[in-house]
Parts: structure tokens; C-alpha cells; sequence
């Protein structure tokens, strides 16, 4: 059995791309315009999401990995600059600002929230000898506190570029992200919030670093194709810098479009399945769940769980019984520390990452995805109740809570 065919039946997949039905008609009208990579469907998508985030300015590009490198090439910092990331983050994103000319310096996370803290990143910075940027996230969709993170790492909110690839409709307090630091870095990937398959986005309050962004994304020229194609355009056009290649293509952008009119009824729906999971799980011994935040809004891009030993069960067990029922689960994310390209370029605290690799060990990602149904979520629910029996004591405890 390829591994295609084994994820086709899985009963309860990890992750499936939910598609709206205007997006095949969408994705013809452009195949049929006479006008394929950026262009005329790109502008309007960055208009309309630009809306929906309540942002200024919104420049797709290829992906989120290429909007973060194209941030921090903007802040125009000297070769091998210091920026601080989060120790448990994606490899990619770490790997941008590694293009970008930049050294990593790792915060370590909190082992109860899985994330970097104003004293991690306070740590780290001071050990660094002082950080010049910072790259910080929403991990799971949880809003982080992007202001109180800089101030801990010494910097301005000017200085940060939010990696927001989980975080499409959270809330820091009552702010959406999108507007909250210099540049925030959407991703439209197939498993992300809103599934583009690929591509990705920059938003941010400044004209200027949006300009910029535009530029950069597309060899450094400083006018694009179809500008220089409008009626009246002209061919000329400089290159001042070096750029990279990572415009989006109008076909994605059409997707993108026809997507977004569905993101609202998708949230609302990812926020049910956290409620019901929450409730359905609250009573597995050694299961600990994630939170709402105080303040804010969750995107529920992941439900992260973490397996601790009063579970009963480890959680490379329980992953792999789970998979054996048919249920696909997955690990966000290997610390950076665990990879040898990571342990070379990267400056890392001399005592370790005692946080990461703690919540290494338990965290476990359950399948969550706006096309999931009820009846999904309680095989997931059922089979967890049956796998994570508890320990001797955790039995014990629960049952002198009998009445
Ligand atoms: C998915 C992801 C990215 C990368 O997104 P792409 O659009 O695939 O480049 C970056 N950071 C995090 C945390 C992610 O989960």
C-alpha cells in the first residue's frame, strides 16, 4: 500500500483542504483571460484580504516562508544580525531569516504553553549580547503578545515581523493580526486556514515596507509585468537591490478569492471543533488541553495537545495506535535544536532548551480542519478515552472522585 492510498483511508485524516465550489469556475476565467502570473486577480485578493484583516496593505507572494525572508531583507539590517526566533517553530521559517543574511538566536519556550515568554526571550537576547529583530509567533493559532515580547528582547514593534502562518484571524486583545508589527507573514498552504495549496501573503500598517515588499518579491524591479503591460505602461524598469522570485500567480490568487468568502463560516467552524474536543476530552487522565486565551481570539490552526505520563501511554505510542485506527496525527514542531543545520547556524542558549525539548516529548497535534464533522471529532474523542487509560494513581484519583 502506497502511503497515498493509506492516508486516503484513514477515517479521520490529520488534515484535508476544504474547497469552495466557485473555485474551479474561478480558477477558468482566469485560464481563459490571456493573463496568468501577477496581475489583475493578485491586486484584487490583496485588496480583499487586505479588508478582511483590517490592514492597509497586503502583498502576496509564493509562501509564508518567502514573505518572512522578504521582511527581514526590508529591514535592511547588516550582515549577521541577530534575530531572535522561537525555539519550537517550522524549519522554514527559520530558514528565511537565514537567507535574509541573518543569524537565528533561539528563545526557549515556556514547557506549560509550548511558547517563548517575555523571560525566554529576555534570556536569550541578554545572552546573545543584544538582538536587532525578532521573528515572533502565533503558535496554533494562540495569539501571542507581540508587544511585551519586544520589550523583553529590547526592541520596538518596528523591529518585529510576525510569522502569523497558524494565525490567520487571531486576536491580540481586540486587534486582528495583520497590523499589530512592522510585516506579519500569512501562509495559504493546503493545511493551513485558508488553503490555497500554496502561496502566501505580507500585510502591514506601512506604505512603505509594502512598496518595498512588492519590489523585493519579484527580482528587485521596480515595475512589475502588468504594469508595464496596462495601456500607457512603459518597459522600462530599474533594479536598485537584489530581490527574490516569489510573486503569486493570478490562477492562485483566484483560488485565494474564492476561498476567503468561506473564512468567516471556516472559523466558526474550527472554534467548534476546539469546544467539542474540549469538552469531550476533559476527563483523559494525563491529557492536557489546550486553552482559550484571557483576551483575544484563537485561530485554531492546531489542536495541541500534550500526552503527560499520567496518561498512561506515551506519545509515540498513542500516535501510532491512533494511526492504526485510522486517525492521523501529528508533532508540532521538532525543536530547532534537534536538527544539525540548526545547531550550526544558530546561536543557542549555553544551558539548552530545557522548555522545548519538555514539551517535545507530549506535544501531539489532533486533527482539526473546517471540513470535519461531529461524528469525526467524537471517533477521535472515544478513541483517546481508550487509549490513555491513566496510571494506577490517575485511576485511583478519579475513582475516590466517584460519588
Ligand atoms: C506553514 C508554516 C510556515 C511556512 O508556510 P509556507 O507558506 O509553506 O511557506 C511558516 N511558519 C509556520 C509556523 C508554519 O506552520
Amino acid at each position: 500500500m502506497t502511503s497515498a492510498t493509506s492516508r486516503a483511508q484513514q477515517s479521520v485524516p490529520f488534515s484535508r483542504p476544504v474547497v469552495a465550489p466557485e473555485t474551479g469556475p474561478a480558477v477558468e476565467r482566469v485560464l481563459r483571460s490571456g493573463w496568468l502570473t501577477t496581475g489583475p486577480e493578485c491586486a484584487a485578493f490583496e485588496e480583499e484580504l487586505a479588508a478582511w484583516l483590517e490592514v492597509p496593505h497586503a502583498v502576496t507572494v509564493a509562501s509564508c516562508t518567502a514573505a518572512i525572508e522578504i521582511a527581514f531583507r526590508g529591514l535592511r539590517l547588516p550582515r549577521d544580525a541577530k534575530v531572535l526566533v522561537p525555539a519550537v517553530t517550522f524549519c522554514g521559517a527559520v530558514e528565511a531569516v537565514r537567507h535574509a543574511g541573518l543569524v537565528p538566536v533561539v528563545a526557549d519556550v515556556e514547557p506549560d504553553t509550548g511558547t517563548v515568554s517575555p523571560r525566554t526571550c529576555a534570556a536569550a537576547a541578554r545572552e546573545a549580547g543584544g538582538v536587532q529583530a525578532m521573528l515572533a509567533l502565533h503558535f496554533a493559532g494562540y495569539p501571542a503578545d507581540v508587544a511585551a515580547l519586544a520589550e523583553a528582547a529590547g526592541l520596538t514593534l518596528d523591529q518585529v515581523v510576525e510569522d502569523a502562518a497558524h494565525a490567520l484571524g487571531t486576536r491580540v486583545g481586540a486587534e486582528l493580526v495583520g497590523g499589530l508589527s512592522r510585516a506579519t507573514c500569512f501562509s495559504f498552504y493546503a493545511t493551513k486556514n485558508l488553503p490555497i495549496g500554496e502561496g502566501g501573503a505580507l500585510t502591514t500598517r506601512d506604505e512603505e515596507v509594502a512598496a518595498q515588499a512588492r519590489v523585493t518579491r519579484l527580482h528587485g524591479m521596480t515595475s512589475d509585468a502588468w504594469r508595464r503591460y496596462l495601456p500607457g505602461g512603459s518597459w522600462q524598469y530599474s533594479v536598485e537591490e537584489a530581490g527574490v522570485k516569489a510573486n503569486l500567480s493570478d490562477v492562485h490568487a483566484a483560488i485565494g478569492r474564492a476561498q476567503l468568502r468561506h473564512l468567516d463560516a471556516w472559523q466558526v467552524r474550527r472554534h467548534q471543533i476546539a469546544g467539542r474536543y474540549a469538552a469531550g476530552l476533559a476527563d483523559v487522565p494525563g491529557l492536557v488541553l489546550p486553552t482559550d486565551p484571557e483576551t483575544g481570539e484563537h485561530a485554531w490552526h492546531l489542536y495541541v495537545v500534550r500526552v503527560t505520563p499520567e496518561s498512561g501511554v506515551t506519545r509515540d505510542d498513542l500516535s501510532r495506535l491512533l494511526a492504526e485506527r485510522g486517525i492521523g496525527t501529528s508533532v508540532h514542531f521538532i525543536p530547532l535544536h534537534h536538527f544539525p543545520h540548526f545547531r550550526d547556524i544558530c546561536v543557542v542558549p549555553s544551558g539548552g532548551l530545557p522548555g522545548a525539548d519538555a514539551v517535545f516529548a507530549e506535544t501531539l497535534s489532533l486533527p482539526l480542519h473546517q471540513g470535519l464533522a461531529d461524528e469525526d471529532v467524537d471517533i477521535v474523542v472515544d478513541a483517546l478515552h481508550e487509549l490513555a487509560p491513566g496510571t494506577t494513581s490517575t485511576m485511583n484519583r478519579y475513582q475516590e472522585a466517584l460519588p
